[in-house]
């Protein structure tokens, strides 16, 4: 007797053989929200109950109850919604909303009024809470105490850190900052971002740097871990929130980076009263807002020609420091590039200097320092057609972009007409749809 013949993907009675591969989940680049929908439940510290972590859209994470109840028990102003993983702190429309966990926290004053609904559900949790306590599976976190902190100065309990020149309010300290990234096991990575084997920072006295039409702060300096000599890569990584190991990784993040933007008027620089000190105040009192610069340079910097522009200034380079960004405090912006250009221009190959932010009327102030043989054909020019010379030279900006605009229309457009000759127009589009969807990095199918 033969045995009959086994068929690949058969079990031996016929039946078909299901082979599973586990599935790798990822973030897509336009998601609005970085985190895998599947894995960012969290535990509140102080009752030990399950919550969903989301992104409000002020960036800002919020804990809500995993469960959805029905909108007629809840009050309006408890009432969330979500939408594309984004947090909205109202309802939808619909018969059932989310709702904060501070909400129904057995373990905080309620932030709502309570409905007869809710004040039932805190109850429920009350109970298991006790439970959890009881049989040792939770050991609540104790409310910040009133009183001396327990840490040294030397370690403040919530650092300001400065990382791509823009200052953040730390979670914890410093060695208690956690990596975000998911590891192979789907868990989130133990590890600390600041290890011993990584650059690390440094403690500056800075002044807390208040906005654009806020009064005055008290003459204060404050201590602020700053990352601003480091690569950019480095303060990358710290501003993503991960470890070394997951630096340059494509594993998703399982939490929300724990950064909060830094406000010296919301949170005064208290964590370390010790680095206090008087300073002069400016005159009259006011304040200078700041301007953000990008340089475009003529060519790569060595790190030590870095090294020594940084000192007269803090400078954050791109990769391959072609472009560095600075800070310059002046009244206007036509000020601060000039005083950019003059710090700069004996040890820096500065080309082109812009404001990175576009103004009220959306333009971007370039400033370019031309050979004196193009500025006297330039300054001649605008005096024949009664112009300053930065209105000849804008206009003259405007009119070549629009003749560029122009050309590559046409270009575009006999390109499209020849690819039409010999292909069928739902072809075409959906080949052009399929490769502007592609993403770069993938390979091509
Ligand atoms: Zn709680
Ligand atoms: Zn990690």
């Amino acid at each position: 007797m033969h045995p009959s013949p086994s068929f690949a993907g058969r079990h031996w009675d016929g039946s078909p053989r299901i082979s599973r591969h586990p599935r790798s989940l990822r973030v897509a680049a336009t998601s609005p929200s970085r985190l895998l929908r599947a894995g960012h439940s969290s535990r509140c510290r102080r009752c030990g109950h399950r919550t969903d972590v989301y992104q409000c859209t002020d960036q800002r994470p919020i804990a809500l109850h995993p469960a959805e109840l029905a909108t007629t028990h809840v009050p309006a102003s408890c009432r969330w919604h979500l939408s594309s993983g984004i947090a909205h702190p109202h309802g939808d429309g619909s018969a059932w909303c989310r709702i904060p966990h501070a909400v129904v926290c057995p373990a905080r004053t309620p932030t709502c009024p309570a409905s007869p609904h809710l004040a039932a559900v805190r109850r429920h949790l009350a109970v298991r809470t006790r439970r959890l306590i009881d049989t040792s599976a939770f050991i609540p976190a104790l409310p910040p105490a009133a009183g001396p902190p327990p840490r040294a100065v030397a370690a403040p309990a919530r650092p300001v850190v400065q990382i791509l020149l823009i200052r953040y309010l730390a979670p914890g300290p410093l060695d208690d900052i956690r990596c975000v990234a998911q590891t192979r096991h789907r868990h989130r990575c133990p590890r600390p971002v600041l290890t011993l084997g990584s650059p690390a920072g440094r403690w500056t006295l800075l002044p807390p740097g208040p906005c654009r039409g806020q009064l005055a702060l008290p003459d204060t300096r404050m201590a602020v871990y700053d990352l601003g000599h480091l690569p950019y890569t480095e303060q990358l990584r710290w501003s993503a929130q991960r470890c070394p190991a997951h630096a340059a990784s494509g594993a998703p993040d399982l939490a929300l980076t724990d950064w909060q933007t830094f406000h010296p008027r919301l949170q005064p620089p208290t964590s370390a009263p010790a680095f206090r000190t008087r300073r002069h105040s400016n005159r009259r009192g006011m304040t200078v807002p700041h301007h953000a610069l990008e340089i475009t340079l003529t060519r790569p910097l060595s790190p030590a020609a870095l090294h020594r522009a940084a000192r007269v200034l803090p400078l954050a380079a791109n990769h391959d420091t072609t472009r560095v960004m600075a800070l310059v405090h002046a009244k206007t912006a036509h000020q601060a590039v000039r005083r950019l250009r003059r710090q700069l221009a004996s040890r820096l190959p500065i080309d082109v200097i812009t404001t990175h932010y576009p103004d009220t009327d959306h333009k971007i102030l370039l400033n370019v320092d031309l050979p004196p043989a193009a500025h006297a054909v330039l300054t001649d020019a605008a005096r024949r057609g009664a112009q300053s010379p930065e209105r000849f030279a804008e206009l003259a900006l405007h009119r070549a972009l629009a003749a560029y605009a122009d050309q590559e229309t046409d270009r575009l457009g006999l390109a499209v007409r020849q690819l039409l000759a010999d292909a069928n127009p739902a072809h075409l589009l959906s080949a052009v749809g399929h490769a502007l969807t592609r993403l770069p990095e993938s390979p091509t199918p």
